[in-house]
């Protein structure tokens, strides 16, 4: 278990190849709170899939925790891994993204496929049944988790 950083992500340089020269490296913002989730299954031990990363923003007087699609390294850089959510609600209807009140309408929710392109393992759900977890790994300072760590956390 990593206790914060550093993160398995050592440094850009350690990245595989295609993701280096791919993915646009960008400087990370150490005061913005984020927790990320990797899998690293047995099966694939040694080539670590990035599923996703979360960002604490307030809304509203509280924290919300939203996907980042960039993924952090231990030497202050992000990677891009791009946007997995897969579907926007408002309530329980389809959100209209169209619309853009419907962003902060209270009831607007995100449900996220944290999916392992790798061996399949694969988690879904909705931002506000993934923020009290994501909170309370973020206030222990464990910023870094696997996706069947998460998984064990929300059974
Ligand atoms: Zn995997």
């Amino acid at each position: 278990m990593t206790d914060g950083y550093p993160y398995l992500v050592k440094s850009t340089w350690s990245l595989p190849r295609n993701l280096r020269e791919r993915h646009a490296i960008r400087t990370l913002d150490p005061a913005q709170p984020r927790v990320s989730i990797y899998c690293r299954e047995e099966s694939h031990e040694d080539a670590p899939w990035f599923v996703a990363s979360f960002v604490r923003v307030m809304h509203d007087g509280q924290p919300r925790w939203v996907w980042s699609t960039e993924y952090p390294t231990a030497d202050g850089y992000t990677f891009w891994i791009g946007d997995r959510s897969v579907g926007n609600l408002v309530g329980d209807k389809p959100a209209d993204l169209s619309d853009s009140t419907a962003l902060s309408d209270s009831a607007f929710r995100v449900r996220y496929a944290l999916e392992c392109q790798i061996c399949g393992l694969r988690l879904e759900r909705r931002a506000d049944e993934l923020n009290p977890v994501l909170e309370t790994l973020w206030a222990a300072n464990h910023l870094e988790l696997s996706l069947r760590g998460l998984m064990s956390l929300l059974r």
